[in-house]
């Protein structure tokens, strides 16, 4: 199992040049965490402040109209993201939900659960103190499938890594960084390794979804002392109720993310929506 990950991975499946087995480096501690190195396509000018742009979870079985947990509205944040992919990040990682079909987080693995609604209470492998209760799903992005690929929309080509995470049947990882124990720590994926690797400072995040893998990462990342933004309309949520959003905002905010709704220009208009989620935060600050 040491290597599921990295040499189940068929050279070239993801239809780039210079991604190897030999550029794959795996964690000597945890399975199954790899990452996906393209030197090739790595940036040379400088920029300002080193800043990592975190394409979440763009993946088929996220979108529609097929994708086994399809979030409404996720494959056209294609457009967005490759226009901000084109921008001068000193790291373009993005993260891909890699499930074993037995993953704890499915809830056919659990007699009686329902998707969506049932929880389940995930114990740390190496300390059954420490718990994580956590929605089930539908399987989604099983390793193998065509469910995990990214989505052919996206200019692949652009990203410097692709990290794959929640390859661990035991744990969830909705966060890039991996799983939320801390007691010890589970299968992390060596993105912080990665990201102080090249003095990153800033973490800027967009993707799929945004109340899940969006957050959790973007709560990660604050708490590692990153400046981070998520960019809430290059993200979408799986509940996309204003509540929710609102919700959304106001955690993110509190605990030191910058939440912002405004883009940088040169991303393209089409889903800058100011009005809705000047709306969004006006609810959101208005929340106890
Ligand atoms: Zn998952």
């Amino acid at each position: 199992m040491a290597s599921t990950g990295a040499s189940a991975e068929p050279e070239g499946s993801i239809g780039w040049p210079g991604v190897t087995p030999a550029d794959t480096t795996t964690s000597s501690e945890w399975p199954g965490v790899a990452l996906y190195q393209q030197e090739m396509y790595r940036e040379e000018t400088p920029v300002k402040e080193p800043a990592a742009l975190l394409v979440i979870d763009m993946q088929n079985d996220f979108c529609g109209p097929h994708g086994a947990l399809a979030v409404q509205g996720g494959r056209e944040l294609a457009g967005p993201i490759n226009e901000a992919l084109s921008d001068n990040w000193t790291l373009k990682i993005a993260t891909r939900d890699y499930h074993p079909a037995d993953h704890v987080s499915f809830a056919t693995q659990h007699p009686g659960a329902q998707p969506f609604t049932s929880t389940h209470t995930i114990a740390n492998p190496h300390n059954p103190n420490e718990t994580q209760t956590t929605t089930l799903w539908p399987p989604h992005c099983v390793q193998g499938t065509d469910g995990y690929e990214l989505i052919s929309e996206l200019d692949v080509w652009k990203l410097h890594y692709i990290i794959d995470k929640g390859m661990d049947k035991r744990v969830e990882s909705y966060s890039a960084f991996g799983p939320p124990f801390t007691n010890p720590e589970v299968c992390m994926t060596g993105l912080e390794d990665l990201l102080r690797e090249h003095d990153i400072v800033e973490v800027d995040i967009v993707g799929l979804a945004l109340d899940y893998c969006v957050k959790h990462t973007a709560l990660d990342a604050a708490r590692k002392g990153f400046k981070t933004t998520v960019y809430m309309n290059v993200s979408m949520a799986v509940d996309q109720s204003k509540a929710n959003l609102a919700a959304l905002w106001k955690e993110m905010h509190e605990a030191g993310v910058l939440v912002s709704v405004h883009r940088p220009t040169n991303w393209g208009d089409e889903l800058n929506l100011l009005d809705f989620w000047n709306e969004i935060i006006d609810m959101a600050k208005a929340l106890p």
